[in-house]
Protein backbone atom coordinates (compact mmCIF):
# COMPACT_ATOMS: atom_id res chain seq x y z
CA UNK A 1 0.00 0.00 0.00
CA UNK A 2 1.02 3.72 -0.12
CA UNK A 3 2.94 4.81 2.14
CA UNK A 4 1.44 7.34 4.85
CA UNK A 5 4.43 9.62 4.83
CA UNK A 6 2.95 12.29 2.73
CA UNK A 7 1.38 14.99 3.51
CA UNK A 8 -2.49 17.25 4.08
CA UNK A 9 -2.52 20.59 4.85
CA UNK A 10 -6.65 21.03 6.36
CA UNK A 11 -7.41 24.36 7.65
CA UNK A 12 -10.21 22.62 9.34
CA UNK A 13 -9.34 19.21 10.87
CA UNK A 14 -11.81 18.14 13.95
CA UNK A 15 -10.59 14.58 14.90
CA UNK A 16 -8.44 13.77 17.57
CA UNK A 17 -6.31 11.43 15.65
CA UNK A 18 -3.43 12.72 13.91
CA UNK A 19 -3.90 13.06 10.10
CA UNK A 20 -2.00 10.36 8.93
CA UNK A 21 -3.27 8.21 11.21
CA UNK A 22 -3.75 4.91 9.57
CA UNK A 23 -7.97 3.82 8.67
CA UNK A 24 -9.48 0.86 7.26
CA UNK A 25 -11.59 1.07 4.00
CA UNK A 26 -12.03 -0.69 0.78
CA UNK A 27 -10.97 -0.97 -2.26
CA UNK A 28 -13.85 -0.21 -3.70
CA UNK A 29 -13.46 3.65 -1.92
CA UNK A 30 -10.30 4.14 -2.89
CA UNK A 31 -11.66 3.20 -6.65
CA UNK A 32 -14.53 6.09 -6.20
CA UNK A 33 -17.38 4.51 -4.55
CA UNK A 34 -18.90 6.79 -1.95
CA UNK A 35 -18.52 6.18 1.74
CA UNK A 36 -21.99 4.77 3.45
CA UNK A 37 -20.62 3.57 6.42
CA UNK A 38 -18.10 4.66 8.98
CA UNK A 39 -17.25 2.94 12.30
CA UNK A 40 -15.64 4.20 14.94
CA UNK A 41 -14.40 0.32 16.39
CA UNK A 42 -14.14 -0.27 19.89
CA UNK A 43 -10.10 0.25 19.95
CA UNK A 44 -10.66 3.15 18.01
CA UNK A 45 -10.03 2.22 14.70
CA UNK A 46 -11.82 3.65 12.06
CA UNK A 47 -12.89 2.19 9.26
CA UNK A 48 -14.45 4.13 5.82
CA UNK A 49 -16.20 1.58 4.28
CA UNK A 50 -18.30 1.35 0.94
CA UNK A 51 -21.09 -1.52 2.19
CA UNK A 52 -21.16 -2.98 -0.88
CA UNK A 53 -18.30 -5.81 0.62
CA UNK A 54 -17.33 -7.87 3.22
CA UNK A 55 -14.76 -9.65 1.35
CA UNK A 56 -11.62 -9.41 3.33
CA UNK A 57 -9.65 -8.93 -0.06
CA UNK A 58 -11.50 -5.77 -0.68
CA UNK A 59 -9.83 -4.18 2.71
CA UNK A 60 -7.46 -1.14 2.30
CA UNK A 61 -5.49 0.81 4.30
CA UNK A 62 -5.80 4.43 4.01
CA UNK A 63 -4.57 7.41 6.20
CA UNK A 64 -7.66 9.69 7.47
CA UNK A 65 -6.45 12.34 5.86
CA UNK A 66 -7.07 10.80 2.09
CA UNK A 67 -10.46 9.99 2.91
CA UNK A 68 -11.14 12.99 4.41
CA UNK A 69 -9.81 14.61 1.52
CA UNK A 70 -12.19 12.50 -0.78
CA UNK A 71 -15.14 13.16 1.40
CA UNK A 72 -15.44 16.50 3.48
CA UNK A 73 -18.89 15.36 4.88
CA UNK A 74 -16.99 12.85 7.15
CA UNK A 75 -15.88 15.92 9.57
CA UNK A 76 -19.19 15.92 10.76
CA UNK A 77 -18.23 12.62 12.46
CA UNK A 78 -15.50 13.72 14.20
CA UNK A 79 -16.86 13.10 17.75
CA UNK A 80 -18.05 9.79 17.02
CA UNK A 81 -17.18 7.92 20.27
CA UNK A 82 -15.69 4.62 19.75
CA UNK A 83 -18.15 1.74 19.48
CA UNK A 84 -20.39 3.61 17.50
CA UNK A 85 -21.05 3.41 13.84
CA UNK A 86 -22.73 6.05 11.67
CA UNK A 87 -24.39 5.35 8.33
CA UNK A 88 -26.49 7.25 5.52
CA UNK A 89 -28.25 5.76 2.87
CA UNK A 90 -26.35 7.95 -0.10
CA UNK A 91 -23.73 10.60 -0.19
CA UNK A 92 -25.17 14.13 0.92
CA UNK A 93 -27.78 12.32 2.98
CA UNK A 94 -27.74 12.40 6.99
CA UNK A 95 -25.22 10.63 8.60
CA UNK A 96 -27.29 8.03 10.91
CA UNK A 97 -25.39 7.48 14.26
CA UNK A 98 -26.07 4.24 16.26
CA UNK A 99 -23.70 2.44 19.00
CA UNK A 100 -22.74 -1.49 18.18
CA UNK A 101 -21.90 -4.60 19.66
CA UNK A 102 -18.24 -4.90 20.28
CA UNK A 103 -19.17 -8.73 18.80
CA UNK A 104 -20.61 -7.06 15.64
CA UNK A 105 -17.20 -5.76 15.01
CA UNK A 106 -15.40 -7.67 12.10
CA UNK A 107 -17.89 -6.23 9.42
ZN1 LIG B 1 -3.28 10.78 3.01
Amino acid sequence: MSSMNHEHAFSFWPFQDAINTASFTTRQVLEGLPILEVYHDHEGDWQFLCGTTLNPKDGKVACMGCMVESDLTLVELANLPHGWRATRIAPGAEWVREPYADSEEDV
